[in-house]
């Protein structure tokens, strides 16, 4: 009872931020959504168009695509999953958030994990990876790769807006790459 309120707080808040510019373009914060019992918080980079409209994240076309990669590739149903992002409100055109805004929205990130106490952490594309391993190298030398984080495994994934610009299956593509991923991501959870 006590997480759940901690939960809706942290939402309110979340709704009413004004703490960077993205606040000035929004029509709907995207706090997250999922499972509160979930071993997996899966964190994206940020809201796109659909996500600000609907004031839910990963629903446009990479949405359905992780939906997918979820259940077909993973047979993780996505209601069983916490999806998250690093910032709330939606840039601009789809641009990369600014690290200004990546640090003004960062608490509610880091208070998230806090409440979810997730055992596997995926992290999709650049923005997310390179943000909470505060590294410079990119998604394609780290995908793939398990890397202990607080105690927490991390996997870093491609993002699926880049699996969609990438539409191959064949052996070694980003898509086949994935699936081995996520089968990867069902592997560890069936341990856990
Ligand atoms: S992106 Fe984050 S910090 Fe910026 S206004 Fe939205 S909720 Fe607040």
């Amino acid at each position: 009872m006590e997480i759940i309120s901690a939960w809706e707080e942290l939402e309110k808040k979340v709704a009413a931020c004004q703490k960077c510019k993205l606040c000035e373009t929004r029509h709907n914060t995207v706090f997250g959504e999922g499972s509160l019992d979930s071993k997996i918080m899966i964190i994206g980079e940020g809201p796109g168009e659909e996500e600000d409209m609907t004031g839910r994240p990963f629903v446009g076309r990479a949405g359905q695509l992780l939906t997918l990669i979820l259940e077909k590739g993973g047979g993780i149903p996505r209601e069983t999953v916490y999806i998250a992002n690093v910032v709330k409100c939606r840039p601009p055109g789809n641009r990369n958030p600014k690290q200004e805004e990546i640090l003004a929205c960062s608490e509610y990130l880091e208070a998230q994990l806090l409440l979810l106490r997730p055992q596997i952490v995926i992290t999709m594309g650049n923005v997310p990876t390179q943000w909470i391993l505060k590294t410079n190298k990119g998604i394609t030398a780290l995908r793939g790769q398990w890397i202990p984080w607080r105690g927490i495994k991390l996997l870093p994934m491609f993002h699926p807006s880049y699996l969609l610009r990438n539409e191959s299956k064949e052996q070694g593509s980003p898509k086949w790459l994935t699936n081995q991923d996520i089968k990867s991501v069902k592997k560890i959870l069936d341990t856990l």
